[in-house]
C-alpha cells in the first residue's frame, strides 16, 4: 500500500505542439512567479510540488517533455510503466493531435492491461474558438469509449488546468483506497 505522502508520478502525453509545456509551466508556477520557489525540485523534464486536494496535501510529481516519439520501444514502455497516472492532450484546434491520443491511450492500454491506470483525456486550446476541429462531444464520446474522464481547457487562459491536475489526484485517491 502507498504511504500518504509518497508522490503521484503524472505524466504528460500528447502530440507535439498541444500544450504540454505550458501545462508543466501552469504546475510549476512559473505564470504566478518569476522564481519558482513554489516548486520543490525542478528541472527540465521533472517537477515535484504539493498540491492541495479537497483540503488534503498531495505531492505530485509532474514528468514533462519526455519525447515519446523519439525513444526506443523498450526505453517508452518502461517510461509508462513508471507512471501512476496520465494526462492524456490534444489541441481541440489539430485533428491529428486528437487521433494521436487515441493512439497513445491505446498503446498504453497494451502496457498496462491489468492496471486501472487513471487517465484524464485533455482538450486543451478551447479558447481558439473560430480555429476549433474537435467538438467537445467528440472529446466526451472518445473518453467514454475509452473509460477515462474528460476535460477541456484553455493553458492560454490558465481555464481548468488545475482542475485537471486535481482530477487526476482525485482518481489516484479513489484507486489508492480500494486497494
Ligand atoms: P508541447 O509541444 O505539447 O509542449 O506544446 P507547447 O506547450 O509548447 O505549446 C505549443 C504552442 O501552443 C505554444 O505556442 C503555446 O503558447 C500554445 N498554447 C499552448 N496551450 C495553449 C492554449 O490553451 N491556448 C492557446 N491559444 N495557445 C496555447
Amino acid at each position: 500500500r502507498r504511504s500518504r505522502g509518497s508522490p503521484y508520478r503524472v505524466v504528460l502525453l500528447g502530440a507535439s505542439g498541444v500544450g504540454k509545456t505550458a501545462f508543466a509551466s501552469i504546475f510549476a508556477g512559473a505564470a504566478d512567479s518569476l522564481d519558482s520557489d513554489d516548486c520543490e525540485l525542478c528541472a527540465d523534464e521533472l517537477c515535484e510540488r504539493e498540491v492541495e486536494v479537497d483540503g488534503d496535501p498531495a505531492t505530485v510529481t509532474l514528468m514533462d517533455t519526455w519525447d515519446v516519439e523519439t525513444e526506443s520501444d523498450w526505453a517508452r514502455e518502461n517510461f509508462l510503466r513508471s507512471a501512476d497516472a496520465f494526462l492524456l492532450l490534444y489541441s481541440v484546434t489539430d485533428r491529428a493531435s486528437f487521433l494521436r491520443a487515441s493512439e497513445l491511450r491505446i498503446s498504453l492500454r497494451r502496457f498496462r492491461p491489468a492496471q486501472r491506470t487513471p487517465i484524464i483525456l485533455v482538450g486543451n486550446k478551447c479558447d481558439l474558438v473560430r480555429r476549433r476541429e474537435v467538438s467537445a462531444s467528440e472529446g466526451r464520446t472518445c473518453a467514454a469509449v475509452f473509460d477515462c474522464k474528460f476535460i477541456e481547457t484553455s493553458a492560454a487562459m490558465q481555464h481548468n488546468v488545475w482542475e485537471a491536475f486535481r482530477g487526476i489526484v482525485r482518481q489516484l485517491r479513489l484507486r489508492r483506497d480500494s486497494e
